[in-house]
């Protein structure tokens, strides 16, 4: 499986399972079937109320601990240095793991001005060992500089929305100069971007689908990526996306597909 070294060393699988809008009552299945195709990284968080049934599966599988690679993320209220140590906790118990390896702040909310002291307690818990990476989601260019002139542990991840039609390169040089690996969420816009014609083209080149050319596009500059799919085939057919290389002129003709349209928040705008 292809990785990605962090800022500490840690590996991170370029490819991931999210989690966001699966149904609690069918992760556990979700995250099972995952493993069976053969993903190791799964993205989850506790907004997206199924952490138990997602710790269920990983403590089930025989797949040994340390060949896994489990996110999940604080909460929007859970912000705070006393909130994001207990909400911290709380996900810890909701999961049944003894550690996650990469914990992250959902959103800046720059509005309620918190993260930095938030990111204290994100220092504190990987001290512990218990997060073997702390990082940020949704941080723009200005959050990433304030954090950075604050911390004494600097993030190693920045998971932002980024497809096709919306690409934040700004969040992605910021995110890399700050010495981030970026995560591409969203990575074929929510299901958006897929039925772009140009990627559609190049997807039957190829003999592929769009979905494995939108995703082996972010592959081929390092990004890495977390579909979700609540279907086998397709969360198969993403995993396999590893596989396809695509050509420069492939490449240059999906960067060209930029719209600025957001499936998500923004994150400027978002406080709560
Ligand atoms: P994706 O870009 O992964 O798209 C998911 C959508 O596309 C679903 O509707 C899915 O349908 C469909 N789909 C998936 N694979 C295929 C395929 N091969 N062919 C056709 N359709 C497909 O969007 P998400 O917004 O779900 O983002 C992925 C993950 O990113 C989330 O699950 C979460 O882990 C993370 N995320 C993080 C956020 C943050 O704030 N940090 C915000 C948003 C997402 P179906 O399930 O029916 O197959």
């Amino acid at each position: 499986m292809s990785t990605i070294t962090l800022s500490n060393g840690t590996t991170i699988p370029k490819i991931g399972l999210g989690l966001w809008q699966v149904p609690a009552d069918e992760v556990q299945a979700n995250v099972e079937q995952g493993l069976e195709i053969g993903y190791r990284h799964f993205d989850g968080a506790a907004a997206y109320g199924n952490e138990e049934g997602f710790g269920a599966a990983i403590r089930a599988t025989d797949v040994p601990r340390e060949d896994l690679f489990i996110t999940t993320k604080l909460q929007n209220s859970d912000q705070g240095y006393n909130e994001a140590l207990a909400g911290f906790e709380a996900s810890m118990d909701r999961l049944g793991l003894d550690y996650v390896d990469l914990y992250l702040i959902h959103w800046p909310l720059p509005k309620r001005g918190l993260y930095i002291e938030t990111w204290k307690a994100f220092e504190e818990i990987y001290n512990s060992g218990r997060a073997k990476a702390i990082g940020i989601s949704n941080f723009m260019p200005s959050a990433i500089e304030a954090v950075l002139d604050s911390a004494a542990i600097a993030p190693m991840v920045n998971q932002f929305e980024a497809h096709p039609s919306l690409q934040q390169r700004g969040y992605e040089a910021a995110s890399r100069k700050a010495g981030m690996a970026v995560e591409a969420y969203s990575p074929i816009g929510h299901g958006a971007d897929i039925a772009n014609p140009v990627v559609e083209e190049i997807a039957a080149a190829h003999n592929a689908s769009p979905a494995q050319v939108v995703l082996a596009w972010h592959l081929a500059q390092d990004r890495i990526v977390i579909p979700k799919s609540r279907h086998l085939e397709r969360m198969q057919e993403n995993f396999e996306a590893t596989k396809l290389e695509l050509g420069t002129e492939d490449l240059s003709r999906i960067d060209a597909l930029e719209s600025g349209i957001r499936q998500n928040a923004d994150p400027e705008t978002k406080n709560s």
